[in-house]
């Protein structure tokens, strides 16, 4: 009986080894390891399926991507922003993934229309406030900004970053480009000082007293709050009466080229799962993109909001426009 267990047991670990070798992913990442290899180490535990792994800023993975091609070694490519997975799908290096289960767990305003990436954490990019200063009852929108109550008392990260595109891109698709303009041009009228090349430098500024307001990524302030605790600033939701917070994604696709392919839709199906929806969202602070996952404890706590439910791809396809008008507005 105890040799007949023994034979039993070795003739898993052969087959569990030769699936291991058939099935290794590799995945080109954005993000840096810190926040995918836990994820990835707990696909493998489970599945077998080992991932290796190349980290990169987005621009230097696309390039790679194109000028490898058909040779690309990647399966998949895993990056932050909806501009820059609407670029990747643009420039043809993502291929279509028709999954019921993705389709059942990532909102259709979180995912590309052709099918191309899909979201899997949410970013809000919202308004932080001095507590010392400014009464949430002071706040509105983020186009309310511009009114000349808080005329010297406004910080702004620099528009030559994404998020701030993908910001503007969404006023556009909301109220077109005149008003956009309008809008963008009351904001730089009401900078306290000039633009800032991160969201945390412009928090510590609000901290220092240069100014009052401004508008963050949430999971900078939650890093913020984590090293400062009871740090005189707050998040505040706009335009709960209207449209929502802006939200942006991290997310993937499969590469046009992948060598693993169904092995890889059963991959991005896995990070999509209520499962690994918290190892995505909460090593960064961020939300579940899947809305039967309930975000991580510490973020639960800057409470509940109304979410922009426009297409997160208008943030790719109106960035173009969104850079000139900036420009034209003045934001540096
Ligand atoms: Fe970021």
């Amino acid at each position: 009986m105890r040799r007949l267990k023994f034979v039993h047991l070795s003739v898993v670990v052969l087959f569990s080894t030769a699936s291991f070798a058939a099935e290794e992913l590799v995945v080109y990442s954005a993000r840096n390891e810190q926040l995918i290899k836990p994820l990835f180490d707990a696909y493998t535990t489970e599945t077998g399926t080992a991932i290796r792994f190349i980290t990169d800023k987005e621009g230097p993975l696309l390039e790679r991507l194109k000028a490898e091609g058909k040779n690309t070694p990647a399966d998949m490519l895993i990056t932050v922003d909806a501009g820059n997975l609407w670029l990747a799908a643009k420039e043809g290096v993502l291929a279509k993934v028709n999954s019921k289960v993705l389709k059942a767990n990532i909102p259709a305003y979180l995912r590309d229309p052709d099918n191309r990436w899909f979201g899997l954490s949410v970013r809000a990019r919202t308004i932080v406030y001095s507590t010392a200063r400014v009464k949430p009852a002071d706040l509105s929108t983020y186009e309310a900004l511009g009114a000349a109550q808080w005329n010297g008392r406004l910080c702004l990260r620099t528009s030559k970053k994404v998020y701030n595109q993908s910001l503007v891109a969404m006023l556009i698709a909301r109220h077109g480009e005149a008003k956009t303009e309008k809008i963008v041009k009351s904001w730089v009228a009401n900078l306290a000082t000039d633009v800032f090349p991160d969201d945390t430098k412009l928090m510590e500024a609000i901290l220092a007293g240069q100014c009052d307001v401004g508008i963050v990524n949430t999971y900078y302030f939650g890093r913020l709050e984590k090293k400062q605790p009871g740090l005189p600033l707050a998040l505040y939701w706009p335009n709960q009466k209207d449209r929502g917070v802006h939200v942006n994604v991290s997310g993937a696709g499969i590469t046009a080229h992948a060598k693993h392919r169904a092995a890889s839709v059963k991959f991005l199906e896995w990070l999509a799962s209520k499962k690994a929806q918290n190892l995505f969202a909460d090593e960064n602070m961020e939300y579940p993109a899947n809305p039967k996952v309930k975000p991580h404890t510490s973020v639960a706590a800057w409470g509940v909001f109304k979410q922009d439910t426009i297409n997160v791809s208008k943030a790719g396809s109106l960035q173009a426009q969104a850079v000139m008008l900036m420009d034209r507005a003045g934001y540096k």
